[in-house]
């Protein structure tokens, strides 16, 4: 997908109701947006495919919604304070602001760009007889490229690792990467930002203490351990899950709703016997990607990137990357977060956050695995891979989406052909009867075409259109918003229609 393709989305998203930049009518609010009437609803419909998923169907995890505030504290202990910082670096003659990390990745991924170029230029050539694993194995500009990508991210590791910023700043100069916008190559040196936004509580300055709002949802759960514990029946291994906001206040905010400095997160922290962790954390990788395969979009959109670098609390850490049309990139993390955060809370807080294990007669700090996803990532991702024009056989052309039933913003609209008839009055009972059970339109305004375009603009799954026939025998057109084939049913098989669709089982079973 092009970068033309990533901004007509952008566009769709906002004329359909779906996303809009916050505080527009002050000229915007960077990296901020708002849900618009049918962007809430698919956002519910994500979190709540994702909720049932976790807390409905696994009788081992329960939900959790905690506080956005928490004492200050909590991010001493969880490292937030000294570690959670971004490598910044300016341009000085675009004045422009970067990830010293991201321009040296940015760097990696035009190599790798280079190598596919190779790719597709020996399969030209070679036509049906084209080995691809043999060549990638053999040709020797592939294997060039590939030791410099080796190399740099063996360096850009490193200086991460060791912090070492004078390094970060060398393999910029090393590799001689320029401002993306002016082409400079003029940077400042490279210095460590918080990505922490902090405020005050209290009524007076004097008596006000600094807090943070939080950058992940994660801790809430951690300090809630013996409260869950305690007041539920959960037993070793068990998971805690919740949705909520977090903010980071990224240095570079772009890509639409890929970064944002408000999101939400959906994660879940299962709790396991140490030594078991290993078992645990591939059982979450296979299960999450299979959670969203079962949406059906291709597979070829997703793949795991397994991380050489960890964070300072894992000891093991997978992405599910999604193919955004801006590349592959990174939708959901896995990570295998050890004891660190339970026992870091543990001797910051004075108190024990231990689990008696009844099977082992045993008391210690469980081991975690984290499934953490980005909300906002996961619309863009639903957005991205269901938008679609087509030219019809007819020449028309028509912008549809292509969205999974189950999240779908209104799963059916109800249309009568003409507004006189009596055909509005069967409209509306038919109507009146699907609103209790599914999220339904009733539109009665303009040609029918074009009602049902604007439904397949926003991917309403079903459009239901009532003409003089209705009158005689109660059946109905069911239009399908994929195939655009219509049938003719009678109208008490709607509801059944729907649900059958809309069946969790047959998404998630
Ligand atoms: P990235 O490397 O892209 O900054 P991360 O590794 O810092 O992400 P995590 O801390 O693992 O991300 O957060 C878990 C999930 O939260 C991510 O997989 C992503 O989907 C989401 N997420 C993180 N930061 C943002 C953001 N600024 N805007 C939207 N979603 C985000």
């Amino acid at each position: 997908m092009s970068d033309v393709q990533f901004k007509q989305i952008v566009s769709h998203a906002k004329e359909y109701g779906f996303v809009f930049p916050s505080s527009e009518i002050y000229d915007g609010l960077s990296a901020v947006y708002d849900y618009g009437p049918n962007g809430v609803l698919l956002k519910n419909n994500i979190k709540e495919y994702w909720w049932k998923h976790m807390v409905q169907l696994h009788e081992n995890i329960v939900g959790l919604d905690s506080a956005v505030f928490m004492h200050p504290r909590v991010w001493k202990a969880s490292g937030h304070v000294d570690a959670f910082h971004d490598p910044l670096i300016d341009n000085k003659d675009s004045k422009k602001r970067y990830r010293a990390d991201n321009l040296i990745e940015e760097h990696i991924a035009k190599i790798e760009a280079k190598i596919e170029k190779e790719v597709k230029k020996a399969r030209k050539r070679f036509k049906e007889n084209f080995d691809e694993a043999k060549f990638l194995a053999e040709s020797p500009r592939v294997q060039k490229y590939r030791t410099q990508i080796e190399e740099i991210q063996s360096r850009l590791s490193n200086a991460l690792k060791e912090n070492n910023l004078k390094e970060l700043k060398q393999i910029i100069i090393d590799l001689e990467i320029a401002d993306p916008v002016s082409g400079s190559r003029n940077w400042t040196d490279v210095k460590q930002f918080n990505l922490m936004f902090e405020t005050q509580m209290g009524a007076t300055e004097q008596s006000a203490s600094s807090l943070y709002l939080r950058p992940e949802t994660a801790q809430g759960i951690f300090i809630n351990f013996n409260n869950v514990l305690k007041t539920s029946r959960v037993k070793i291994p068990f998971g805690i899950a919740q949705i909520g906001k977090a903010f980071r206040n990224e240095i570079i905010a772009r890509q639409f709703i890929f970064r944002m400095r408000e999101f939400e997160q959906m994660e879940m922290q299962f709790f396991v016997r140490p030594g078991e962790e290993m078992k645990w954390y591939d059982v979450w990788k296979e299960k999450r990607l299979q959670w969203h395969l079962s949406l059906g979009f291709d597979a070829s959109l997703y793949r795991y990137h397994d991380h050489d670098q960890l964070a300072h609390y894992a000891n093991a850490a997978a992405d599910i990357e999604f193919r955004f049309p801006f590349g592959f990139k990174e939708l959901e993390g896995i990570h295998s977060r050890t004891d660190f955060d339970l026992s870091r809370h543990e001797s910051f807080s004075g108190k024990k956050l231990r689990y008696f294990d009844p099977e082992t007669q045993k008391s210690y700090v469980p081991y975690v695995i984290e499934t953490s996803i980005g909300l906002d990532r996961m619309f863009l991702a639903v957005l991205s891979a269901s938008y679609a024009e087509e030219t019809l056989p007819d020449g028309s052309t028509r912008t549809v989406l292509r969205i999974p039933a189950i999240l779908s913003p209104v799963k059916a609209a109800v249309l009568p052909l003409v507004k006189k008839d009596g055909l509005p009055e069967i409209a509306r009972e038919i109507f009146d009867d699907l609103k209790w059970d599914f999220q339904t339109i009733y539109d009665d305004k303009d040609a029918i075409g074009r009602r049902y375009r604007r439904q397949d603009a926003i991917g309403t799954p079903f459009a239901v259109t009532i003409d003089h026939q209705t009158k005689e025998d109660g059946t109905v057109t069911l239009r399908h918003r994929d195939s655009m084939q219509q049938e003719r049913i009678h109208k008490n098989e709607l509801k059944n229609i729907l649900k059958n669709t809309l069946n969790l089982k047959t998404w998630l079973g």
